[in-house]
């Protein structure tokens, strides 16, 4: 066989480009009409001490004579006492038994709904089991750490009439609080500083005032076990999702990705955090 008919690959494999070209400091600037860059968030955040009764009560609205349906929640009719027999709910009067969620009007046992907040992480809201709106603001577990972000003067790919902001996440390990799954034992931060890259269009600005306001909740990172590496007591991306891979898109984390500002809003609005909750940047 002749060499000629040996067949040719003429597509050299597609390289993977994680970081922008070399910037020097000097043409690192800030966001426009952003007033700083950089975010921290120290050790001594205080939590609002609640307990999870005061917390299900403030979202409910008292039902007077429950229909005859079965609460989502344990199954068991509303007429009756909760099915959930497990510890950490106290008695509940005949009165107070069921109540309506008020602004979806859906409507649980009382015990149902503590339970269900005492098997979360506790963050002072509730989501409704249904429809899945929100009550309260909903905050995270992210460790102590720092969020600095400043325009970077290169462009990203499918983005070429505008500059990038790059965000820089910095946490590093520690101890856990009670708010993690295993308090009082260490937990790693592999890969800080992350770098992450938006681009610097309008949508990419509004998205990093989102971004700024799930930090100071703490919905950014959080603290379990690497879907990727397996390893526990971690720090983890916590489904808000970021763009690590600057130039190219192997990992699924790069770009173009012409839908990817839409589904971070998207992602952002399930934590419970909309435009309005951007309009300060402090
Ligand atoms: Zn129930
Ligand atoms: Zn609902």
């Amino acid at each position: 066989m002749s060499a000629a008919a040996l067949p040719v690959c003429l597509t050299r494999p597609p390289k993977l480009v994680l970081h922008p070209p070399p910037v020097s400091k000097s043409d690192i600037k800030p966001v426009p009409s952003f007033n700083h860059c950089c975010r921290k968030t120290t050790k001594k955040q205080v939590r609002k001490g609640k307990t999870p009764e005061e917390v299900v009560k403030k979202y409910l609205q008292k039902v007077k004579s429950p229909p005859e349906e079965d609460c989502t929640i344990c199954m068991e009719p509303l007429g009756g006492p909760s099915g959930y027999k497990g510890p950490g709910v106290g008695p509940v009067s005949k009165a107070e038994s069921v109540g309506q969620l008020a602004q979806c009007g859906h409507q649980y046992h009382f015990q149902c709904l503590v339970a269900m907040y005492n098997n979360g992480n506790k963050d002072g809201s509730l989501q409704c089991p249904t429809c899945k709106t929100i009550y309260g603001v909903k905050t995270g577990n992210q460790p102590a750490g720092k969020m600095e972000y400043h325009v970077i003067p290169h462009s990203l790919p499918g983005h070429p009439d505008c500059k990038t902001i790059r965000i820089i996440y910095n946490i590093p390990p520690g101890i856990q609080g009670p708010e993690h799954p295993n308090p009082g034992k260490p937990f790693t931060a592999r890969g800080f500083p992350r770098h992450c890259y938006l681009p610097d269009s309008e949508k990419g600005r509004k998205v990093l005032r989102l971004l700024l306001v799930a930090w100071d909740r703490r919905l950014i990172f959080s603290v379990g076990t690497s879907s990727t590496t397996g390893e526990s007591d971690t720090v983890i991306w916590n489904e808000v999702h970021h763009k690590t891979e600057f130039g190219s898109n192997l990992t699924g984390h790069g770009f173009p990705d012409p839908g990817h500002l839409d589904n971070v809003l998207e992602e952002l609005r399930v934590q419970g955090i909309t435009e309005e909750d951007a309009v300060v940047e402090k």
